[in-house]
């Protein structure tokens, strides 16, 4: 959305409204990041910005109005106007007892949590208003408190977490009073609703240095109040094949995958099982046997606890589970599409699994080139396998169960599942069996050996 929208609101609201962008769009604006939504903020109580906005043929939705937010819909896209407020007396550390509607845009920009996320750009033109500071720390490329960190942690015990997801996401430093203020105030942080705490990590994960969001989750004591399980990794040293102890090589996996949720979060959490696996070989080398099916249990009790979507915690554990799977040039092209198949059950696109495996191959750190140059040839092998869409469910078999039950004169049955799978399995040891008069043949003969 441009500028001109804004405007035409601008003129229904009327001069006296003082509509400005506010928060995190003009953070994005003055850095030229593109942003989701546009937060204005405005003079005028909710009922009038209601009322004019709809005498100038606006639609308008009452979203929030005991916070002083309604949802005017410019060019088909929603922006929340809110009236400028303070906020009462946090109780709870969570929530503020109550607002207070029309106090200046000072005193609203001073509620907000961080400088950056402090300034407003009249939409009218005019200069930025920016009463702490907030243009000068976005060029230092730091996240600072307004106000003094230690009240504002703990008004609202989010505020903590979010400093860390928007060093993540900009890839700023932690101000050293706001960093040292988060320790003192994790127990108001624990208080935090599940819900807003997994936003605000699925944020810091999709960051461009997730990396360093981690590690100031890991040294503020953060990490142990919603992911403890992950704090015996630090310092679980691994074998030859690594640079890095566990959390370390985590934090290369996690920055390495591309930025989208299921892979930043099965790259947290894949190899979580390995600090409870871990034992030392006869020549006395750490081994981690088993730590898949560990760090699956691991991963999915922690989405499942920090509510994540079911299509995410699907993908994240199709990703753990195939991830310590790395065929070979010893491998037979049926054990490749075996595997193939395996991906195609947990409904897992090639690409994403090998997407995954590079960046946990780049992460150990250590013989690159030649970890690389084998990635290369391996999934020339396996692309070039599943390009020719080789059958690898009963579905695509050349005879399907209606064709059976009349070739075989039999009504369905457990009998038929098991055929199809005996059929499958022969189709994927060789693909050109895939014939519907070859099929007959097989399957009967399969059924005079199963009668
Ligand atoms: P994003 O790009 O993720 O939307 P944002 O800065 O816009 O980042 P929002 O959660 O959308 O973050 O909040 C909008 C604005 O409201 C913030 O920029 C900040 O000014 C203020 N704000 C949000 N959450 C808090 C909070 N917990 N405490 C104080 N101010 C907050
Ligand atoms: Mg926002």
């Amino acid at each position: 959305m441009t500028w001109a929208p804004l405007l035409r609101l601008q003129e229904a609201l009327g001069p006296d409204a003082e509509l400005v962008l506010v928060g995190g769009a003009v953070r994005d604006e003055l850095l030229g990041r593109p942003h989701a939504d546009w937060d204005l903020a405005t003079r005028l109580l909710p009922q009038t910005v209601m009322s004019r906005a709809r005498a100038a043929a606006m639609k308008v939705i009452p979203t929030g109005l005991q916070h002083g937010t309604v949802t005017v819909i410019l060019e088909g896209r929603p922006v929340e106007v809110t009236t400028f407020r303070s906020d009462g007396d946090y109780l709870d550390g969570r929530r503020p007892e109550s607002v207070v509607l029309g106090v200046s845009l000072e005193v609203d920009l001073s509620r907000r949590d961080f400088t950056i996320n402090a300034m407003a750009l009249p939409v009218g033109g005019g200069d930025l208003v920016d009463p702490f500071g907030g243009q000068k720390d976005l060029a230092a490329r730091l996240i600072r408190a307004v106000g003094d960190p230690l009240l504002r942690f703990a008004e609202d015990g989010l505020r903590p977490l979010r400093a860390c997801r928007f060093a993540a996401q900009l890839g700023f430093e932690v101000e050293a009073a706001t960093l040292a203020a988060i320790p003192a105030r994790l127990e108001v942080a624990r208080k935090v609703s599940v819900e807003r705490v997994f936003t605000e990590l699925d944020k810091l994960l999709r960051g461009v240095e997730p990396n360093r969001g981690l590690t100031l989750l890991a040294e503020s004591g953060l990490l142990d109040l919603w992911l403890p399980e992950l704090r015996p990794m630090i310092g679980c040293g691994q074998n030859r094949h690594h640079r890095h102890d566990v959390w370390g090589h985590t934090l290369q996996v996690v920055r390495l995958v591309p930025a989208e949720a299921g892979l930043r979060w099965a790259a947290l959490l894949h190899d979580g099982g390995k600090p409870g696996t871990r034992a030392l070989g006869p020549e006395g080398e750490a081994h981690f046997h088993g730590h898949e099916a560990r760090s699956l249990d691991l991963a999915d009790a922690i989405l499942e606890r920090l509510k994540a979507s079911h299509a995410l915690r699907k993908e994240v554990a199709a990703l753990i589970r195939h991830h310590g799977t790395h065929p070979t040039d010893e491998w037979s092209d049926a054990a490749c599409r075996r595997f193939l198949r395996k991906l195609a059950e947990d409904a897992l696109p090639l690409d994403r699994w090998a997407a995954f495996r590079l960046a946990d191959q780049r992460g150990k750190g250590l013989n690159l080139e030649t970890r690389e140059r084998e990635h290369a040839a391996l999934m020339v092998r396996l692309t070039l396998m599943a390009a020719g869409a080789p059958p690898l469910s009963v579905r695509e078999l050349a005879l399907d169960g209606g064709a059976l039950m009349a070739l075989t004169g039999r009504s369905g049955g457990p009998w038929l599942g098991e055929l199809q799978r005996h059929l499958l399995e022969a189709v994927i040891e060789e693909p050109g069996l895939n014939q519907a008069d070859t099929l007959a043949v097989l399957a009967l003969k399969w059924l005079a050996g199963n009668p």
